[in-house]
């Protein structure tokens, strides 16, 4: 867990939430509750599309960060499509209105059905990361009679620079292959005439706080693309993955769209193909909060805790990364500082939020935010320990519409039955 120096938290609740009155809506629809800003969605899909807007790019949104339907609509008029990793999320980008070409289908182990699902809608593209994939959607694609689309996944083994569990481009992570094993495969490709492999892929990692990997990375799927384009292989498509870093804690310094797209521009001059990202955190982490109620304040005997009604299984990030989130007491700032673990009623000790946080003294009832929790938050959310999943509302300025209710005991329950139906399999 995070070593923190003692600090008054200098977070604030971002502008876009003090539009609406959060303690109304907490006390409406009851804590924990996740909320997302509509304005603040729709600035950074705008800000990302006007920094590539000089290049043949389409944003794909990472549908794992927030697969919440109403986020996806939201994304989906902006022009955004998806990269999904199963047949469940393929599902959710259709139902939002998403077209199937501009779905991108990524993922170490994609199942038969899910391929045959993908094939079926008409997906834009496969991105590859085996031999054992290529085969089996080669198979898959003959046996209907039809023609797959598909992205080789390079593994550029660039360090990434952020949390191992987040690394994804180093040549020991499972994901990707290779540029010796890519270029065995294009230079075979007869051997897979229902494939038609015509583009690269990368994604090295998440929450990136420099561009320096994503240079290194790209300047390395350049020369490879070079290196085909020579060879004969047209590349269609190179797709740049996602990754960018949010700003989790105050004072953090994320990088910008702008540098972003101009570090793409750079790496990828003289390409004539399409070319594609993937964010997934970028877009939506900083649009949204975790809204939670303080259960009690404990005073230990070594520290002081702040119980919240929020636990790991509504935000795992801490947990499972040692992430931080900012997290603010809602309404006025007055009071003497404190210095708290803040935790949750869940039975691990894992269930922290933030180890020796400084906040203003809350009591018991009092509300509080936990900030940058839009992305990999509900979606990774569990019923661990019982607890039903909290229900999720979109905000508009004053106005707010919930976008996934509060999970019942009786939906959670759904599906357990006594054992008493016993067969043989
Ligand atoms: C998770 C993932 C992304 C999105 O990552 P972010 O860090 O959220 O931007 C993009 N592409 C692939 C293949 C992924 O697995």
């Amino acid at each position: 867990m995070e070593q923190e120096t003692p600090r008054t938290t200098g977070a604030v609740l971002p502008a876009t939430f003090g539009q609406v009155d959060l303690s109304a809506l907490a006390a409406r629809e009851g804590t924990p509750l996740y909320v997302y800003a509509a304005p603040a969605l729709r600035e950074r899909v705008r800000t990302l599309r006007n920094a590539l807007a000089g290049l043949d790019a389409g944003i794909r949104y990472a549908v794992k960060a927030n697969g919440n339907g109403a986020v996806l609509r939201l994304l989906a008029e902006e022009g955004a499509g998806a990269d999904i990793v199963s047949g469940g999320e393929l599902q959710r980008a259709l139902r939002a209105g998403m077209a199937a070409a501009d779905i991108v289908f990524s993922g170490v182990g994609k199942s038969d059905a899910e391929i045959a699902l993908a094939l079926e809608v008409g997906i834009g593209r496969f991105n590859i990361e085996s031999r054992a994939e290529l085969d089996a959607i080669q198979r898959i694609a003959a046996a209907r009679g039809g023609q797959a689309v598909a992205a080789v996944r390079i593994n550029p083994d660039v360090d990434a620079q952020t949390h191992a569990k987040i690394s994804t481009g180093k040549a020991e992570n499972k994901f990707g292959v290779s540029i010796a094993e890519a270029r065995s495969w294009f230079d075979a490709k007869a051997q897979w005439p229902n494939v038609r492999l015509d583009g690269l892929h990368m994604h090295i990692g998440s929450q990136l706080l420099s561009l320096e990997p994503v240079r290194e990375a790209l300047a390395r799927m350049a020369a490879f693309w070079k290196e085909l384009e020579a060879a004969g292989h047209a590349i269609a498509s190179i797709d740049v993955g996602g990754g960018l870093g949010v700003r989790y804690r105050e004072g953090e310094q994320a990088p910008d769209a702008r540098e972003y797209a101009a570090a793409i521009a750079q790496a990828l001059a003289g390409f004539g193909g399409r070319i594609l990202v993937e964010p997934g955190r970028w877009l939506v982490a900083e649009a949204g909060i975790l809204l939670t109620r303080v259960l009690l304040e404990k005073r230990g005997e070594a520290r002081d805790f702040l119980v919240l009604d929020a636990a790991m299984n509504d935000l795992l990030r801490p947990s499972l990364y040692d992430a931080w989130h900012d997290i603010v007491r809602i309404g006025d700032a007055g009071g003497d500082a404190v210095t708290y673990d803040v935790v949750g009623p869940v039975c691990e000790t894992g269930d922290t939020f933030a180890t020796g946080r400084t906040l203003p003294r809350c009591e018991a009832g009092e509300l509080m935010a936990i900030l940058g929790a839009g992305a990999y938050a509900a979606s990774m959310g569990s019923t661990y320990n019982s607890r039903p999943l909290p229900a999720e509302v979109l905000v508009d300025g004053e106005h707010y519409a919930v976008v996934r209710r509060r999970q019942s005991l009786e939906e959670l329950l759904a599906g357990e039955q006594p054992a008493n139906d016993w067969r043989r399999p």
